[in-house]
C-alpha cells in the first residue's frame, strides 16, 4: 500500500521558513506535508509529479487582492489569480463591508479552491461604490465589529484606505475607527496608503504611522501618490522606520495606481525593506498592470532581491502577517499541503510599474503547477496573449 497520496519529485525546494534550498522530493498525505527528503521512492505514492528543473515552494500567499467577483465591478474570480496562477491563499483586502459581507461565505469562499481570507472594509459597503466612503453614514462601527465577531474567525482583518473623500469627511478619525474595530474584534488592521485622488495633504502619513501598532499592516509601500512614505524631497519620513522597528508589517501591493520602481529604489536605498509582496489583483489590474503574483516576484528580482528573498516575501512573511504560520507559508511536516511549482525563465525581460517606469531583468518567474490541501491544479494560460512571461526587452 502506498504511504503517500502524492510526491512532487526532483524539483529544487526553496522554503525560507526552514532555510531549505536544495533538490528534494516532497511527499503529501491527507492534505498535509508528510516528508521532504533527497529521494522518496515513487512506489510509496499513489501519484508522482515530476518537476525536475523547477522550483518548489510553499504555496504563494497573496496578501492583497479583490475577489468579490460578480459583486464588485472589478472583482476577479479567485481561482483565476489563485490556484490556476500558482497562488494558494488570497487575502481579500476589504472588497466588502458589514452591509454586504454575506456573499463571501455564501458564494465566494465555497465556490473557489483557493483559500480566501477576507478582511472587512471599515466602509459598510466595502468597494461596492466609488468612492467607497462618501458620507458620515458610510461607517457603522458597531455592526462592523459584530460582523467580524459573528464570522467565527473567517474575517481576519479590518481594512481602511487613506484616500479622498474619506479623509476629507473623517480626517484621522477614519483610520482610528478602523483600528478600534480591529482591536475590539481581535483581528488585524490593514491600511492602504497613497491618495489615488491626489487631493489630500501628503503629510497625513506622519499622523497615520504612529497609530499603527506591532502586527498591523501598511499596504502600497511603494506608492507614488500623495501620502506615501517619502517626503517631497524623496526622504523617508522618520515615522516609517519607527513603525518598522515596532513590528508593523510592510506590504507592497501593486494594483493599478500604487507601485513605482523609483519610489521602491529610494525606499530601499534608505534602508527600509518591505516584508511582503502582493498584487492588489482586480479584473482590470490583471489585464493591464499587475498581470500575476509571479510577475510581482519578477519585479522584485528586477529591484535587486534574490529568489529566496522574494519567496520569503510571498510565503512565510505574509503567513506571519496573517498569524497563520502554523498552517500555511511553510513546507514543514504537518503543515497544510499548499505547494507552488514555479519556473524561473532566463531571457531579456522588461517589466513596468503603474507610471510606466521600467526595469530590465534576466529572470522571470512563471507558475507551473499548484497543490492546494493536497489537490493538484494546472495553471491557466496566463494573463497575456502569450501566457505568463513579461514583455521581452
Ligand atoms: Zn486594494
Amino acid at each position: 500500500m502506498p504511504m503517500y497520496d502524492l510526491i512532487i519529485k526532483g524539483g529544487t525546494v526553496i522554503d525560507p521558513s526552514q532555510g531549505i534550498n536544495k533538490v528534494s522530493d516532497v511527499a503529501v498525505s491527507d492534505g498535509k506535508i508528510a516528508r521532504i527528503a533527497a529521494s522518496i521512492s515513487v512506489q510509496e505514492a499513489r501519484r508522482t509529479v515530476e518537476v525536475k528543473g523547477k522550483i518548489v515552494t510553499p504555496g504563494l500567499i497573496d496578501l492583497h487582492t479583490h475577489v468579490y467577483h460578480g459583486v464588485n465591478a472589478n472583482g476577479v474570480s479567485a481561482d483565476v489569480g489563485g490556484v490556476h496562477a500558482g497562488v494558494t491563499t488570497m487575502v481579500d483586502a476589504g472588497s466588502s463591508g458589514c452591509d454586504n459581507y454575506g456573499g463571501f461565505p455564501q458564494h465566494i469562499i465555497p465556490n473557489n479552491k483557493t483559500e480566501i481570507v477576507p478582511f472587512l472594509h471599515i466602509c459598510r459597503t466595502g468597494l461596492n461604490t466609488t468612492p467607497d466612503i462618501f458620507s458620515r453614514e458610510s461607517i457603522d462601527l458597531d455592526r462592523t465589529i459584530k460582523t467580524v465577531v459573528e464570522s467565527n474567525g473567517v474575517i481576519r482583518g479590518i481594512k481602511a484606505r487613506m484616500v479622498s473623500p474619506a479623509l476629507e469627511i473623517f480626517g484621522m478619525e477614519m483610520p482610528r475607527l478602523a483600528k478600534r474595530a480591529a482591536r475590539e474584534a481581535g483581528v488585524k488592521l490593514m491600511v492602504h496608503i497613497g491618495d489615488t485622488e491626489k487631493r489630500y495633504d501628503a503629510n497625513v502619513i506622519r499622523q497615520l504611522l504612529p497609530i499603527m501598532d506591532e502586527g498591523d499592516i501598511i499596504t502600497h509601500l511603494f506608492t507614488a501618490n500623495p501620502g506615501g512614505i517619502l517626503d517631497s524631497r524623496g526622504k523617508l519620513v522618520p515615522e516609517a522606520k519607527e513603525a518598522n522597528e515596532r513590528g508593523v508589517w510592510l506590504d507592497t501591493a501593486h494594483g493599478r495606481g500604487n507601485f513605482a520602481f523609483d519610489v521602491g529604489a529610494k525606499v530601499l536605498d534608505q534602508g527600509l525593506v518591505p516584508h511582503c509582496i502582493s498584487t492588489d489583483l482586480t479584473l482590470p489590474g490583471r489585464q493591464r498592470t499587475v498581470h500575476s503574483m509571479t510577475e510581482m516576484l519578477t519585479r522584485f528580482l528586477a529591484l535587486g532581491f534574490n529568489l529566496e528573498q522574494v519567496i520569503a516575501m510571498s510565503t512565510i512573511n505574509p503567513a506571519k502577517a496573517l498569524g497563520m504560520e502554523d498552517r500555511i507559508g511553510s513546507l514543514r511536516t504537518g503543515c497544510q499541503a499548499d505547494i507552488s511549482v514555479l519556473d524561473v525563465k532566463d531571457g531579456d525581460w522588461i517589466v513596468y510599474d503603474v507610471i510606466q517606469g521600467a526595469r530590465k531583468t534576466d529572470k522571470a518567474v512563471v507558475p507551473v503547477l499548484t497543490v492546494k490541501k493536497g489537490e493538484v491544479f494546472e495553471v491557466g494560460w496566463g494573463p497575456r496573449p502569450w501566457g505568463w512571461e513579461p514583455d521581452q526587452a
